[in-house]
Order: structure tokens, then sequence, then C-alpha cells
């Protein structure tokens, strides 16, 4: 049987021929062309200053951890409630995870649960657009401001969302994205950092080159340093899927509204609507049963499963995961972040791949109605 998907891209003749442009010309005299275009364009969109297209958003944020001097002793405040990229990369750098509860109604960083972690060592935040919703950036820009702390915001979930009217993207020191095959836009796999601190977008190219100056000929390496590049398929990928990026955020607003017609007014079911605040470019629609149905999700995903529909688990807290056991800071986290404990077990991801119809929709609130219906009789 062939699953409805949960993620992936749309992809069409335009992408196509700017990939077969890249491969047939993105050498010699051309290359570099597709990443300076989709660098630009990207810097443009999202109205920041500089953006370095990379490997992935992992690369990003590690990148932005580097090159900020974050290291041994340091630690970095970053969401329960969200994929591990968004904290992996503080361990990369030798630092500290700390991590911080997100509010009940966005599912996002809440910033009293930030103040509550700050320490003396803190030096950044990882604040996280979790499905598309975003956290109260400028809250939390108020509560580190003239502290020396770094936020660094992963918009890896929420290219074309909106707080107050400001893109994802814009937020804190710097912004990292994601170009994986699951995500709004792709490149296959990729990433974009972006800044408008000179001093870090300097930095960042170096440390991403193995720490070549900028504009190196000689190939006389002046530290030791990492290897994070896209290729100029990569680039053209993403820069077709860029000039696309209003039609698929708006394809993605139509899958949730989909959903939000049948399930919004369904009793003991919450979906991912954002707040007041946000615009959210529904990257991931997602459902939070109430627990008094007596559904976890590892039973509905089973149920769905047997209707034809993948679906994927809510994220665990990650101070939960086998890889944070022996985390000294995972400890509080457990006993601390009660509201990404209470609603992770519930949640699901429903599929909300660019290539659904409709009728798939209709499907899956169908099945999701039915579920639910056994759980009540
Ligand atoms: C997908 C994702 C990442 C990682 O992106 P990669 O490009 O796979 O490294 C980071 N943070 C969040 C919130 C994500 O969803």
């Amino acid at each position: 049987m062939k699953m409805i998907p949960v993620a992936g891209p749309s992809i069409t003749e335009h992408e196509i021929e700017y990939v077969t442009r890249a491969a047939r010309e993105g050498w010699y005299e051309g290359a570099g062309e597709f990443h300076a275009r989709f660098e630009a364009a990207f810097a443009a969109y999202v109205g920041r200053r500089h953006a370095i297209a990379l490997p992935s958003c992992t690369a990003a944020l590690h990148l932005a951890l580097a090159a900020r001097g974050i290291g041994p002793g340091d630690e970095v405040i970053v969401p329960e409630l969200t994929w591990i990229a968004s904290s992996a990369p503080i361990r990369y750098v030798g630092a500290t995870p700390v991590f911080a509860d997100v509010e009940p109604e966005t599912w996002c960083l809440a910033p009293a649960s930030v103040e509550a972690c700050l320490s003396e060592r803190t030096r950044a935040i990882i604040a996280v657009d979790l499905y598309g919703n975003m956290p109260d950036l400028d809250a939390l820009e108020r509560l580190v401001a003239g502290r020396g702390i770094a936020i660094i915001e992963d918009a890896a979930q929420a290219i074309g969302s909106r707080l107050r009217g400001r893109l994802a993207g814009s937020f804190g020191l710097a912004s990292a994205f994601s170009f994986h095959g699951s995500k709004t836009m792709t490149t296959g796999e990729g990433g974009m950092l972006v800044t408008d601190d000179d001093a870090l977008h300097e930095r960042v190219r170096v440390l991403r080159d193995h720490g070549r100056p900028v504009g190196d000929r000689r190939f006389i390496n002046t530290e030791v340093a990492y290897k994070y590049k896209m290729s100029a398929m990569q680039a053209a990928l993403g820069l077709a899927q860029l000039e696309r990026i209003d039609e698929l955020v708006a394809m993605k607003n139509a899958i949730f509204a989909g959903y939000a017609q049948r399930l919004g007014e369904v009793e003991g079911l919450t979906l991912n609507r954002p707040g007041p605040a946000v615009r959210s470019s529904h990257w991931m629609v997602n459902a939070v049963l109430d627990p008094r149905l007596g559904l976890r999700s590892e039973g509905v995903m089973e149920a769905l499963a047997q209707r034809g529909i993948d679906s994927r688990p809510m994220f665990q807290p990650l101070s939960g995961l086998p890889a944070y056991a022996a985390e000294p800071t995972a400890i509080a986290a457990r006993r601390r972040n009660l509201v990404a404990r209470g609603l992770s077990p519930f949640g699901v991801n429903l599929p909300s791949a660019l290539v659904l119809d409709p009728a798939q929709v209709e499907h899956v609130c169908r099945s999701l109605l039915d579920i639910i219906e056994h759980a009540v009789a």
C-alpha cells in the first residue's frame, strides 16, 4: 500500500531546469554563480545583510556557536521540545545544553522558563520556531538585552512565518534554516545561516572552509576548522525553490486550513494554531490529543498506518532521550519541563507533504475522527 506521506517537497520543471543548468554550467567560470545568486536572493528574502549556504541547518547552528567563541564551560539554552539538531551542536563546541520548557499554547520556548535557566555561564539561546509557529522572540530579546547573551534563531521549520509582521530568520544575532527534503523548501540536504553581523559572517566564512582566510589563494590554513559547503546543483535547486517560496507557503497554509476546517472544533483535539502575534507558514500540522482520551501517539500512529497514513510522533523531550542520559543538566530539566513532558506523548504529526491533495487531507481527518470516536466509545 502506498502511504499518504508525512513530509516531502514540491518539485516542478523550474527546479529541474535550474539543477540541469548547474550540472552543465556550474564549473569553470560558472563555478560559484548559483551559490552567489542563492545566497543573495535568500538574504534579500529574509531581510538580512548576509546569507551563507551550508550543507545543513545543523552545520549552520554549529558554525554560529563556534564563530561566537562558545566552548567548554559555557551554557546554551535550548527548548525541550525540538529536533535534536537544535541542541547537538552545543556539544560539538564542548558547551553544555540547558533545556528550557515551552509555552502550553505555542509549544515554543517559554521566556519565563528561559529566565529561570539563565546563569552567569549562559552565552546563547537557541530559539526554535517549532512546526512553523514562533516563540516570543521579542520577549527573549528583551530578556537578554545588555547581558552579552546571543539569540540564535533556529528557523529550520519556519521559512515564511512572521512574528508581529517580522519574518522568521530576522531575529537575534543569526538565524539558521534547513533545506532537508522534509522542509518547506529543499535542496536535498542543505542549510543557510543568515546574519546582519559583519564580524560573525567573516568568521563563519573562515570556519566553514578549513580555516582559510577569506580570499586565500595560496592554500595557507591559519587554523584547523571545518568543511561545510553546498554544491552548485544544490544551490540551483534552492534558488528555484526560493523563487516559488510564496507558492510553497501558500500550499502549506492550504493544507493546514483543510485540517483546521475539519478538526478545529473537535473536543479533546488541539491543532498547532499560531498565537495572535504569529502568522505561521505551517511546515507541519500537529494534533495533540487530550490525555483523558487515553490515546498516546504510538497508538494513533499505528491506527493511522492501518488506514494508509504515515505520521510521526511529536518531538520527544530532549532531556529524556537516551542521547542525553548522562547529561548533568538533563536531570533538573526532566523535573522542571512539565509542559513539554505533558504534550509530547499525546502529539502526532499529521501528513503535511507538499504533494497532498484535499481528498487525502479529508481521508486523514476522517480517519483521526474515527480513531477518537472508538477511543471515546
Ligand atoms: C530539520 C531541523 C534541523 C536540522 O536541519 P538539517 O538541515 O537536517 O541539519 C534543525 N532544527 C530543527 C528545528 C529542524 O526541524
